[in-house]
């Protein structure tokens, strides 16, 4: 037991609560719990950054998705104690690889990283020289050229000519046939927009397999459906590249390169903790290597059915409001290949009188800020509800119609 007067000496070092506690405190007061933590430091409001809701869907420029609690949670646990880095990639990549049917795989600063450093390893095997050499390929005896299909043009590409390599542009298998010599390091496809190209997936890794050069897809952004993790694994591509930061809702700076052993060993001598590479600038913590292997053991057993009912309400909540203003139409959309959300298009008519941009600034400036998609044309944009948190659909129809409304006058 306190004595009274230690009593006293700790309750007057507490700091005065609300004024509470005076020279007579009725006892029930020190017997008050603790008092309540302080405010967590709010560094948006410190530096005035903009914070949002998210109608718009997984943007790098809105910063990607937000961390499942259980992978904050793995991250918060994993930066109290060191470990090595090789073996927390070695350990991690053991069991996201037996997850998404690879033979191996290796977190990445993003699925872009996993392009560059999937290609490096092949150009260089195990070839510590060789991976000094990079990326200078001439007079090094490897190979130099990647064939891609001109419908899988994208800024993203840049991560395999980031090796050295140029890209060889096909459009038939007849091309690929032409295309094919022995500088051909690669043969590269873009899931998101095969329906751009001629030639599909299976045949794609067919004609790699007639030619004996590797193939590889980008998924970066193509769960859902989480099937998307190994369908491409079973199909035979030799590499995978998918991003942890979009709807996997992993650590926005992460990504996912798996296939074959012998390519994922060769890329991770491009990879920190080793340093005379051309992937020493694509480290990745420990933290976000294990919050990635989080991100996909939870994903997978995730509750998809579910989640999708609960994006189809929040979108058909969302629509019932905007659809009830004179001269809105809306449709909901499931992009096939990428971004496989429900995403409600919404477009109006001459009475409507705002042009997209503005309407899009005008949900942007008030508060709360909600940004969302489209604006190419001026009488239409969209929504998705797959990066809002539960309830903000309601924010998001609100606003919507409020500005839509406004607009009919
Ligand atoms: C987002 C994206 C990338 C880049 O992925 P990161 O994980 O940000 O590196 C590459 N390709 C496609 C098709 C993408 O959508």
């Amino acid at each position: 037991m306190l004595n009274r007067r230690e009593l006293i000496r700790r309750l007057s070092s507490f700091p005065v609560i609300g004024g509470i506690v005076g020279s007579v405190a009725p006892f029930s007061v020190l017997a008050a719990p603790a008092q309540k933590t302080p405010p967590k430091r709010d560094v948006f409001k410190e530096l005035g950054v903009r914070t949002f809701i998210n109608a718009a869907g997984t943007y790098t420029a809105m910063t990607g998705s937000l961390m499942r609690d259980e992978v904050m949670d793995a991250i918060n646990f994993t930066s109290k104690e060191f470990c090595m880095l090789d073996e927390a990639q070695d350990k991690v990549g053991e069991q996201i690889a037996r997850l998404v049917h690879a033979e191996a795989a290796v977190v990445t600063s993003g699925a872009f990283s996993g392009m560059t450093l999937g290609l490096a390893g092949i150009l260089t095997g195990m070839d510590v020289k060789k991976v000094e050499q990079l990326p200078h390929l001439e007079y090094t005896g490897m190979k130099s050229e990647v064939i891609i299909q001109k419908g899988h043009d994208i800024v993203y590409n840049h991560a395999l000519t980031n090796t050295g390599c140029k890209i060889v542009w096909v459009e038939t298998a007849e091309d690929v046939a032409k295309a094919v010599n022995e500088r051909t390091a690669l043969m590269h496809f873009l899931h998101i927009q095969s329906d751009l190209g001629k030639i599909q997936h299976e045949e794609w890794v067919a004609l790699g397999k007639k030619y004996n050069v590797p193939t590889s897809i980008d998924i970066a952004a193509d769960v859902p459906p989480v099937s998307n993790l190994w369908r491409f694994n079973d199909m035979g591509f030799s590499f995978v590249v998918i991003s942890g930061g979009k709807a996997l809702r992993g650590p926005q700076s992460a990504g996912l390169l798996m296939g074959k052993k012998e390519i994922i060993a060769a890329a991770r001598l491009h990879m920190p903790p080793r340093g005379f590479n051309i992937g020493r600038g694509f480290k990745i913590n420990k933290e976000e290597i294990f919050g990635m292997y989080v991100a996909i053991d939870s994903y997978i057993k995730y509750d998809h059915d579910k989640e999708w009912k609960e994006w189809e309400a929040g979108i058909a909540h969302i629509q019932n409001a905007v659809k009830s203003v004179p001269g809105v139409t809306t449709e909901v959309k499931v992009p096939m290949l990428g971004n496989h959300t429900p995403t409600l298009h919404i477009t109006w008519n001459e009475s409507v009188k705002i042009t997209s941009q503005k309407l899009k600034e005008n949900l942007r400036n008030a508060s709360p800020s909600i940004e969302i998609a489209g604006g190419g044309e001026p009488n239409n944009v969209q929504v998705t509800v797959f990066m809002l948190k539960p309830g903000q659909e309601k924010i998001v129809a609100t606003r919507l119609k409020e500005e839509l409304t406004k607009a009919v006058a």
